[in-house]
């Protein structure tokens, strides 16, 4: 498929057969499984789960790239359904109808946070998500308290979800190379049980306030959210940074708070 790439698309089409093969091989689709694939370009990974798994749902928002896509379809005779669209428009609950989906893609570099938030909004239609995005970003998404990376991408995803880097791939594996390093990762939501998040909402709000001037300790930034008080009862020291918080405390600060 020849395609003039869009760099404020974040097109940049994997190129490297063998890093092909290790992503479609770490996606392992397995029968009965509902696809979906976000940014499907020029077809580098769509081809590959075509010919494996014979059915896959792709939204790709370039709309050069839709009849170059349906053309793969018809080539391998698979099940290739076609949604051209925004992705952060699509509404994966409906998407998903009745069948739980999973979620994978080499994402747009340049909106990849935006696409990881639409995808929380819509957990409990999704089994899991098999992502490649820049590796800062995957560093950050699976950073420990402590880290320097540690915030509140790091919060936000693994209060909802477990996640777990996969594969780091070079510039060299695209066409045309991006200036930075990837990395697949996997995102997979925790049952509800798991930590116990109860106030989304709320939890939001303490984890923005709290990673909003990282320098300042819990009591300064949370000053407007809860009292000194509030957190030494949870066994959470007013006096520690922002970093250096578990994501369990961050959930169990919000649930109280909004129990109170
Ligand atoms: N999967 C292909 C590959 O690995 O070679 C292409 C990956 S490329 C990094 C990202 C793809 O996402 C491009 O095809 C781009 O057109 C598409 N894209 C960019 N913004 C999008 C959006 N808002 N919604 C859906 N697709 C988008």
């Amino acid at each position: 498929m020849s395609h003039q790439t869009k760099k404020s698309l974040g097109q940049h089409f994997l190129a490297d057969p063998a890093m092909i093969e290790k992503i479609v091989c770490a996606i392992g689709p397995q029968p009965g499984q509902r696809l979906i694939e976000i940014g499907p370009g020029a077809g580098a990974i769509t081809r590959p789960l075509l010919q494996r798994h014979g059915a896959l749902t792709v939204i790709e928002f370039d709309r050069d790239l839709i009849a170059p896509l349906t053309a793969l379809g018809a080539e391998l005779g698979a099940e290739l359904n076609i949604v051209h669209a925004d992705v952060l428009t699509v509404d994966f609950t409906a998407l998903a109808g009745d069948q739980p989906i999973r979620l994978v893609g080499n994402l747009p570099y340049n909106i990849s946070s935006p696409i990881l938030f639409h995808a929380l909004d819509h957990l409990p239609v999704i089994t899991d998500m098999v992502f490649m995005l820049q590796k800062e970003v995957v560093d950050r998404m699976a950073a420990a308290p402590g880290s320097k990376v540690y915030g509140r991408l790091s919060v936000m995803l693994q209060a909802r979800c477990k996640v777990t880097p996969l594969i780091k791939v070079p510039p060299g594996a695209f066409r045309p190379p991006p200036k930075v390093d990837s990395a697949v990762v996997r995102l997979e939501p925790r049952p509800a049980d798991e930590l116990g998040l109860q106030q989304p909402a709320l939890f939001e709000r303490v984890v923005r306030a709290a990673f909003a001037q990282r320098r300042k300790t819990l009591r300064n930034a949370l000053g407007e959210v809860c009292s000194a008080e509030q957190m030494q009862a949870l066994d959470i020291d007013p006096g520690a940074r922002a970093e250096t918080i578990a994501v369990s405390d961050y959930v169990r600060l919000a649930n109280a708070l909004g129990a109170a």
